[in-house]
């Protein structure tokens, strides 16, 4: 339970922390809130020689709107956008999926670009931010780039992130005052990650469902949105009936994970249910 040694070097600013990516090359790890890095170090599951710490980095905290967007610097905390009475108004999955991540303890120190950088197939985050159609700045040397959620998330804990670069900012469109949202999970009683967790954004039109964003976490080795419960709702008005001939489609088409925790059939089985719940809760 004790990490192997290593340089710790704190950055003041973006500019700071991207030169010393540069400086110190492939041995060195970015540390945010470092509740999934150092637990993974004392682990040896990771042995970085350098630590660089960007958990002081004041201008990766903030949550505004920003060109009518949702802009959340990659350093807030998950306890401050759970808190967010904007993003709470505006896209209420957000403030959900961050007050629904471990404990208080874990919420005060977390950030949501440590966690979506790490990609841990439980995590909580990317659900919401598929659902919602997030971009994320990813910025190094020579400037920056916008990623879709779609692409971020490759794999288990693999990310479009590259080398000698930071997470800065996740950007999401402000849904119309016709839309809501809600997340919804199944908690791991241990840990508090998502089983299943299930985040789904619907917008209604005189009665019925113009569009509709189902995402799941938990369920695959990469989170994904659900084309085939979406299709099955769009254009419909919504009841128990049609709610619920939807969510029997989910996790249909993707490979399911399968652990101690819970097994392929149960997963896939929690998957519908959660997607009732989560579409029962907006949409009648
Ligand atoms: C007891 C416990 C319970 C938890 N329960 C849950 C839960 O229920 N749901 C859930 O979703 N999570 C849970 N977590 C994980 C928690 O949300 C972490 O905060 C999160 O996964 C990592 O965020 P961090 O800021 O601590 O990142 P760190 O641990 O500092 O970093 C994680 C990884 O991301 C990289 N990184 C960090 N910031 C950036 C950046 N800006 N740009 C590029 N790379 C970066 C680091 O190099 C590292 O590889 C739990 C953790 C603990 C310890």
């Amino acid at each position: 339970m004790i990490p192997s040694d290593f340089e710790y070097c704190r950055a003041g600013s973006v500019a700071e922390a991207l030169d010393l990516l540069t400086q110190k090359g492939p041995e060195a790890k970015l540390m945010a809130g470092g509740h999934s890095l150092l637990p993974a170090m004392k682990l040896r599951f990771n042995s970085p020689g350098v630590i660089i710490d960007i958990s002081g980095i004041k201008e990766l905290s903030y949550i505004k709107e920003d060109q009518g967007m949702l802009a959340i610097g990659a350093g807030t905390t998950h306890a401050d956008i759970a808190n967010s009475s904007l993003l709470a108004e505006k896209i209420p999955m957000i403030t959900e999926a961050a007050a629904a991540i471990g404990d208080i303890q874990v919420r005060n120190v977390g950030t949501i670009g440590g966690s979506i950088a790490h990609a841990d197939p439980a995590a909580d985050w990317p659900a919401s931010l598929l659902a919602g159609e997030a971009e994320i700045i990813i910025t190094n040397g020579s400037g920056s780039r916008s990623v879709p959620a779609g692409d971020f998330f490759q794999g288990l804990f693999m990310t479009a992130l590259n080398e000698g670069e930071l997470l800065t900012e996740i950007r999401l469109p402000i849904p119309s005052t016709a839309t809501n949202s809600t997340y919804v999970k199944f908690v791991q009683p241990a840990s508090r990650f998502a089983l299943v967790g299930c985040a789904a954004m619907v917008t209604r039109t005189n009665g019925t469902c113009d569009q509709v964003r189902v995402a799941f976490t938990g369920v695959s080795a990469t989170p994904f949105r659900d084309e085939a419960v979406e299709q099955a709702l769009e254009g419909q008005t919504p009841s128990d009936d049609s709610i619920e001939d939807a969510a029997l489609l989910a996790a249909n088409e993707v490979e399911v994970m399968s652990d101690h925790f819970a097994s392929q059939d149960y997963r896939r089985h929690l998957a519908k249910v959660f997607a009732k719940r989560a579409l029962k809760a907006i949409a009648t």
